[in-house]
């Protein structure tokens, strides 16, 4: 057995006891999760800045000297993580220096592969072909993949350069494959994509369910929140796997792999039986709830128990629990999102709180949280599935309202809605997008069927693009051009978190060598383009920022009432909405939730019942490969691809030091497969190796991949919620095998 897979086990419990000049780091990061303060070096000034990982979005205190970042701690008084930070956050700083930094633009050439050349040659390359392209094959012959990474300022700066400046049509983000089911859910639902909670909810709610979610590992410091509960709350999970989440509850429903909109459809037939409703509610606030009475009727306990696995007794149990409650609330993350039926199974939740009037009030809502730093900014932002700040594409009077806000021919909004990260794709597939930009995101490592899309960038695109901090990624190897990106803390502009915050990100360091701020970038390109003009009032990150605030007024977003980044920095953040009627009446409440009126945002004011057939899924399990494979987080030191966080040593040891599998030991013992062992996990797209944890963690049938190692997309099955295009990560079918 290698070295690598000797020390598997090590984990952050056993780093007390190393010894050696990591030490004191070790257990500072170890600190770090239980929100203590580390040593500060006498800093000459602190500048406050919202972390540059999660959608949580913490403060953390910046520690200068000499102009430089020299340490960081987390903000004490920034009503989002009250002085505390995951390892992520207390690493924060780490990447900026790692050497695979893109220091300057690099060109491939045919044979020589990619060569340093000047910015004026990076952007003359950029201009000429992909205007080459659009002129040969049609603006539809070119698309964008962007990020929730970036902040709304860049965001919307490369939403209006690539549709009103460059005549682009098509262009997404990586948020689709976080989020996107929550974002039709809602706006299906409420008619806006509108989260009703603020993190306080956390801390009073008396009843919280977790759905597809692990908080302690995925958004550990909402997790600390729920700790800092006072009323011993009922915590319940609902998750096929046992995890560091469930092993905390009172209850854990470890129900089969999609399973769960049966469940919710079943209890909605069960609360409907007993009449535990909130009629009042129901009746002044929702439609369409009769409908959905007569729907969930087949859903009756024998049919639940069968499908999910559970016993009668439980999911009676929860519906009890849920129905004596004063304020429960429903928390979902990616087993929701991430599913074939990703947006049906949100809008099963969204009914739960509905008809049990759990919405509105403190300590309830039907609460999705997301993922990246800024997926929120993307979904207002971004101008890609929706036009700006929630409108549509479609709506001749929505691009009339653009267009007149930014002084821009309304020809130049396009009339049509991007194609989804999965169209894109497939269109690359079939030769009709030939040119792509990808900016901070690496999708050659997260997309689903990763073979597949990798060999699309390599035999398929004639023009590849990618803008990022780092040449080293899969997705940065594969450029024809790359254009070397600052990241987070060496830029500035704003993020909004999950529950609507917008808070300040600060530039604190010099971005290496020649890399600039993605801002830059699109000014540049935008000077080269020749629609420079078009972005003049676009100067700076917070001149953009005013524009944002004009595209939002009167919508339900409207953040018109924040002055400046000031205001935001002083009044610890700001949850939109936040209209210059509300500055009128004062400072913002550190938290405020929706709907507290009961009125919604479809016309009518009400929300709506949505539901819809159960189906099968997409692979089942056969003879052949007879296991369910899920995939999701295995630690908060690591970030989705390990762009960043693998640059940490900390975080590293942090971390699983490879790849493996969780298997019930029922089934490695039918398969003759040992703790530590190598194992083979083939499915009809891919195989990959991993070492095996023989752990009851799963049930039978059962395996669990961690999501960060660049692998595990070989196996995952490209199926998509049909509303969102959502991938569905959570459940393929896949044959496993002791390696030989
Ligand atoms: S990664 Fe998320 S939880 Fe961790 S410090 Fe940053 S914002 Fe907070």
């Amino acid at each position: 057995m290698g070295g690598k897979m000797k020390s598997f086990f090590k984990n952050r419990l056993s780093l007390k006891d190393r010894n050696g000049p990591l030490t004191k780091e070790l257990r500072l990061a170890q600190n770090s999760a239980f929100g203590m303060v580390p040593e500060r070096l006498n800093p000459e000034r602190t500048l406050p800045s919202i972390c540059g990982y999660c959608s949580t979005g913490c403060q953390l205190d910046i520690h200068m000297q000499g102009g430089e970042p020299v340490n960081l701690s987390a903000s004490s008084d920034y009503p989002v993580n009250l002085g505390m930070a995951c390892p992520k956050g207390w690493e924060a700083l780490t990447p900026l220096k790692a050497s695979d930094r893109g220091v300057v633009p690099l060109l491939r050439h045919s044979s020589e592969g990619q060569n340093p050349v000047s910015w004026e040659i990076a952007f003359e390359t950029f201009t000429q072909r992909f205007k080459a392209l659009q002129q040969k094959h049609g603006n539809e012959a070119v698309a964008w993949l962007g990020t929730g990474q970036i902040t709304n300022e860049e965001m919307g700066l490369l939403g209006a350069l690539a549709k009103f400046g460059m005549g682009w049509i098509h262009g997404d983000g990586n948020t689709r494959q976080c989020m996107a089911s929550a974002v039709t859910a809602y706006k299906q639902s409420f008619g806006f994509d509108a989260p009703p909670y603020s993190y306080e909810d956390l801390e009073i709610s008396e009843t919280l369910v977790f759905i597809g979610a692990n908080p302690a590992i995925a958004h550990p410091i909402l997790w600390h929140r729920v700790m800092l509960n006072p009323n011993r709350p009922d915590i319940i999970v609902i998750d096929p796997r046992v995890t560091e989440t469930s092993s905390a509850a009172t209850l854990h429903l470890p129900i089969r792999p999609k399973s769960d909109l049966t469940l919710f459809y079943a209890l909605a037939h069960l609360m409907i039986q007993e009449q535990w409703l909130d009629k009042d509610f129901i009746s002044a606030h929702t439609s369409g709830f009769d409908s959905y009475a007569r729907f969930v009727e087949p859903f009756n306990l024998e049919c639940a128990s069968r499908e999910t696995g559970l016993e009668r007794e439980v999911i009676c149990d929860l519906a009890r629990r849920i129905h004596e409650s004063k304020a429960a609330s429903f928390w979902w993350t990616m087993g929701v999102n991430q599913g074939y039926q990703g947006t049906r199974t949100a809008q099963s939740i969204i009914n739960l709180a509905l008809m049990t009037g759990n919405i509105g009030r403190p300590g309830t809502g039907a609460n999705s949280i997301t993922g990246q730093c800024n997926a929120m900014g993307s979904r207002l932002f971004s101008n890609t599935s929706s036009l700006f700040a929630g409108r549509n594409f479609e709506n001749n009077k929505d691009r009339a309202s653009v267009a007149g806000l930014l002084d821009i021919p309304v020809e130049h909004v396009p009339s049509q809605p991007s194609l989804p990260y999965d169209r894109i794709i497939d269109a690359v597939e079939a030769g009709e997008i030939k040119g792509l930009w990808i900016i901070a995101t690496n999708p050659g490592h997260s997309w689903i069927d990763q073979s597949r899309w990798l060999r699309l960038l390599r035999e398929k695109l004639e023009f590849l693009v990618v803008q990022d901090m780092y040449y080293s990624t899969e997705t940065a190897r594969e450029a024809d051009l790359f254009l070397p990106a600052a990241g987070w803390g060496e830029k500035s502009g704003t993020f909004i978190n999950s529950e609507r915050r917008l808070g300040v990100i600060q530039s604190v360091a010099t971005p290496p060598g020649e890399a600039r701020s993605d801002f830059e970038i699109f000014k540049g390109i935008a000077e080269h383009w020749g629609c420079g003009e078009m972005f003049e009032s676009w100067k700076s990150p917070e001149e953009a920022f005013s524009i944002l605030k004009k595209l939002t007024i009167d919508q339900p977003c409207d953040i018109s009432g924040v002055e400046n980044y000031d205001m935001l920095v002083e009044q610890g953040g700001i949850q939109w909405p936040y209209s210059q009627a509300l500055a009128q009446e004062g400072p913002a409440q550190p938290e405020r939730r929706l709907y507290e009126d009961g009125r919604f945002f479809h016309e009518d004011g009400r929300a709506r019942f949505i539901f819809e057939a159960v189906q099968s899924p997409p692979e089942p399990t056969d003879e052949y490969y007879s296991f369910w494979l899920i995939t999701g987080r295995a630690s908060s030191a690591q970030w989705h691809t390990q762009t960043r966080t693998a640059k940490s040593l900390i975080l590293r040891e942090l971390s699983p030091q490879c790849l493996y599998v969780d298997i019930h030991p029922q089934d490695a013992t039918a398969l003759g497969i040992q703790q530590e062992e190598l194992v083979e996990i083939k499915s009809r797209r891919g195989r990959v190796r991993a070492v095996a944890r023989v752990i009851a963690a799963v049930r039978p049938g059962q395996i669990f991949l961690p999501m960060h190692d660049s692998s595990v997309n070989q196996l995952t099955h490209p199926s998509f919620d049909p509303y969102s295009r959502q991938p569905s990560y959570k459940a393929c079918a896949v044959h496993v095998q002791k390696k030989s």
